[in-house]
């Protein structure tokens, strides 16, 4: 995937706003690294102005479009996968929890 290929990708969605499709020259390339890019878009008809997070992966035709941020989806990306003590963590917690969330969150 290069930089020609996800403009063109980009090109296939509507502004936010009034939901006019952008065209290539509305779309700019801000970050990539591996299959996350930050694509930044900017409406030549109402000047709304967004920034796209996507994952795009080789061979596939189908971008995760998400609404998390840049920040989130960079965390998420290097944070390790969840692991089977994570899993046993939650399962302790739920047996011994008696269902009282607002004492969970209470500090
Ligand atoms: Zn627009």
């Amino acid at each position: 995937m290069d930089d020609h290929q996800v403009k063109d990708l980009m090109t296939t969605i509507n502004c936010t706003e009034c939901g006019r499709r952008y065209e290539a020259g509305d779309i700019g390339i801000v970050y990539h690294q591996q299959e996350l890019w930050f694509i930044s878009v900017s409406c030549r008809n109402c000047g709304a102005r967004g920034l796209v997070a996507a994952l795009i992966k080789e061979g596939s035709n189908a971008p995760v479009i998400t609404d998390l941020t840049p920040e989130e989806l960079a965390r998420f990306s290097e944070a390790a996968p969840v692991s089977a003590d994570d899993v046993l963590d939650v399962h302790l917690f739920l047996e011994g929890f008696d269902g009282n969330f607002g004492a969970q969150f209470e500090s």
